[in-house]
């Protein structure tokens, strides 16, 4: 059987129908899709898409034309189970699909808040366009928003709220914005622009319960005793890997579907790719799960060489970007376990970059509207060379050079 079966149409598994065809891949490829739009891009549904007119159209890859012209099938269903045995693959609509091989990319899904009146119609999340689309539609009639976790998605949304002349509070339980994915530099930049532009951030505390009146929102109550009154909720608390399929069906998993270095979970008919796959990383020597663009797309990528008879290690470099009012924060390499910072640049002239060392090595930059440096950052990062931090620091030192 030669039909590449793909559980999933979001970033990874778009790409992976790609990137078979592109590789000149004749058998049969179909995408289940369980969201009612053709495959569409995430990132601009907390940045230009809420700023936007609400044209879906322009949030899609490929216009459907595209997949009749790449004989690329989308089946509007939703994946209920595999059977391993007899490799067929289960939809909700009682459809069985037979297959060569399944790439598994059902991404993620949001956290929802636990809180009483956590079910209240103005608590919103930000995953699909349909919920971007209902978080659009509310805005203007409403006055202030409290926004629940100063992660990359909370903080793009409040950037852009605040820009429409919303009052918005913004609840997080760290002491610091972004504080699992940056470095304190940073954390401290977009705290004092997103503060100056009149966004409250209420560090250590935690919403205990949303407060309502005649079914609507009218408040949340926080931890330290306040209430921070509003009309609409918006929740950025993370995100759930989708593993249930792989996991019924006998597939290990733990905070991700579990694949190998090729992205190969147990069985070998079955891969898994994106938000939902937890992959052991030769480069970085540790299992881990990523949420990104270029995760989803270069691990797409992966499998789809290994189905045209090219397997390889997958050893993509991660990279990430999120764009705040008018800062743009590009992020290359991984930069959690730094011991130490040298910056590049000016904090008072909003362009900068945290160089991040361990034990003496470069191991990312993170760059606030300085684009070089970013792209030095994932030029020089892949091939396991440094700069010492004084270089970094020095800007009459020539990247270029570093790297020539
Ligand atoms: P997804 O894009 O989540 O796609 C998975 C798809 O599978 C979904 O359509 C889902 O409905 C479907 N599915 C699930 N289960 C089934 C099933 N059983 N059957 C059929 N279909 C199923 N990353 C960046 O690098 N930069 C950014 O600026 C950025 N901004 C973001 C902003 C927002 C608002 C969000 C939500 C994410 C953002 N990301 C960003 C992250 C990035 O979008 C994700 O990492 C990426 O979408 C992951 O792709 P994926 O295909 O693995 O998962």
């Amino acid at each position: 059987n030669d039909t590449v079966l793909i559980a999933g149409a979001g970033h990874a598994g778009f790409q992976v129908a790609v990137s078979l065809r592109q590789a000149k891949y004749t058998g049969r490829i179909a995408l289940i899709n369980d969201e009612k739009h053709l495959p569409y891009q995430r990132p601009p549904l907390s940045k230009a898409y809420l700023k936007s007119g609400g044209d879906p159209n322009s949030l899609m890859f490929r216009p459907e034309k595209f997949f009749q012209d790449q004989t690329i099938e989308l089946i509007s269903d939703r994946a209920v189970s595999i059977d391993r045995a007899a490799r067929k693959l289960l939809l909700a609509s009682g459809e069985a699909i037979d297959y060569g091989h399944l790439v598994l990319a059902t991404g993620a899904r949001n956290r929802q808040l636990d809180v009483p009146n956590a079910t209240l119609d103005d608590v919103l999340y930000l995953r699909t366009l349909d919920e971007s689309e209902m978080v659009r539609q509310r805005m203007p009639e409403k006055k202030h928003v409290v926004v629940i976790g100063a992660g990359f998605i909370g903080l793009e949304f409040a950037a852009t709220a605040r820009g429409k002349g919303m009052e918005v509070d913004v609840v997080e339980l760290a002491p610091r914005v972004m504080a699992r994915a940056v470095t304190p530099e940073i954390s401290s930049y977009f705290h004092d622009r997103h503060t100056a532009a009149g966004i409250r951030i209420h560090y250590g505390v935690r919403a205990t319960e949303i407060e309502g009146k005649d079914g609507h929102v009218s408040g949340v109550a926080l931890s330290d005793g306040r209430t921070l009154p509003c009309d609409l909720v918006v929740v950025g608390v993370g995100v759930i890997p989708n593993v249930e399929l792989a996991s019924a069906a006998g597939l290990p998993t733990a905070s991700g579907i579990i694949v190998d270095e090729q992205l190969l979970t147990e069985d070998p008919n079955i891969s898994a790719i994106g938000d939902c796959a937890l992959f052991n990383s030769v480069r970085f020597g540790e299992v881990m799960r990523l949420e990104s663009v270029q995760n989803a797309t270069d691990q797409a990528r992966c499998v789809a060489s290994r189905l045209t008879g090219e397997p390889k290690t997958y050893d993509g470099y991660p990279w990430f970007w999120s764009d705040q009012g008018d800062d743009k924060l590009q992020i290359a390499g991984l930069t959690a376990g730094f011991d130490s910072v040298a910056v590049r640049g000016s904090v008072t002239e909003r362009s900068f970059s945290a160089f991040c060392y361990k034990d003496g090595k470069l191991i990312g930059v993170e760059s606030v509207n300085r684009a070089a440096d970013h792209v030095f950052g994932r030029k020089i990062l892949p091939l396991d060379k440094s700069i010492t931090p004084e270089q970094a620091a020095d800007l009459t030192f020539d990247l270029k050079k570093a790297i020539a």
